[in-house]
């Protein structure tokens, strides 16, 4: 078996642990894996082993890779910050987007949705570290840019994303994954229809579904270290 076959089983088994702690059922959180940096070749690796949702970050990256991968039936999320002008590429070549900060980047990418693909799916990406962290709109803001998304014709509003600052320890871990829930909740009660809360990377998966993440976003725990360049 593959190493990444190998990754992809050893992270799967860490988020039906983490589900069943917790008495919640491990089919209810998805593994989006981050191939950001990593060729064609190692998703195709993946890919062999049943994995079909891929995250990336950088629009051209992944657009080559897409290109590449064309025919293999494979999902494609965009997760990184998105400027402007490389929103047409989003909406042509992705399924999801987790990184919605702004209204202005989802009008565009509504607008920008070829005719004849489905609606793309997003998230609002809150930043739930304050200070810390730059990217994300503010929780407080969070209500009112959902709103916003919700209303747009060719985007399909799913939930909420958050990338904490890393810190150890699972409690220290749990907070903002906790603050994301419950503001997931709130919006959810105010009759936003959200299903998907994307928390969690390779260093605290556990955290995040103890705190009901419904996607993880797992790189280096499937892939290997990244070397950026
Ligand atoms: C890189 C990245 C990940 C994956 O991080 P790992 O620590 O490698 O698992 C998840 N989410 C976002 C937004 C990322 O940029």
């Amino acid at each position: 078996m593959s190493v990444i076959a190998t990754n992809l089983q050893a992270v799967q088994r860490r988020i039906d642990e983490a589900a069943r702690a917790v008495g919640r059922n491990p089919e209810t959180v998805g593994l989006l894996a981050v191939s950001k940096t990593w060729p064609a070749s190692a998703v195709e690796e993946a890919a062999r082993a049943g994995q079909r949702a891929f995250g990336e970050n950088y629009v051209q990256e992944a657009v080559d890779k897409i290109g590449l991968l064309r025919d293999a039936g494979l999902e494609w999320h965009f997760i990184g910050p998105l400027q402007s002008n490389k929103t047409r590429l989003v909406a042509e070549n992705f399924s999801w987007v987790h990184s919605i900060e702004r209204g202005k980047i989802a009008e565009r990418l509504s607008a920008q949705r070829p005719v004849g693909l489905p609606p793309l799916q997003v998230c609002v990406q809150v930043n739930v570290s304050g200070e810390a962290s730059k990217s994300g709109c503010a929780p407080a803001e969070a209500a009112e840019l959902c709103r916003r998304v919700a209303a747009l014709p060719n985007l399909r509003l799913r939930g909420l994303m958050a990338i904490p600052e890393p810190v150890e320890g699972s409690d220290a871990q749990r907070r903002p994954f906790r603050q994301l829930r419950e503001l997931f909740e709130t919006l959810r009660s105010g009759g936003l229809p959200l299903d998907t809360l994307s928390m969690g990377m390779s260093h605290d998966l556990e955290a995040a579904v103890a705190e009901g993440a419904t996607m993880v976003r797992i790189g280096t725990a499937i892939f290997g270290e990244r070397n950026y360049l």
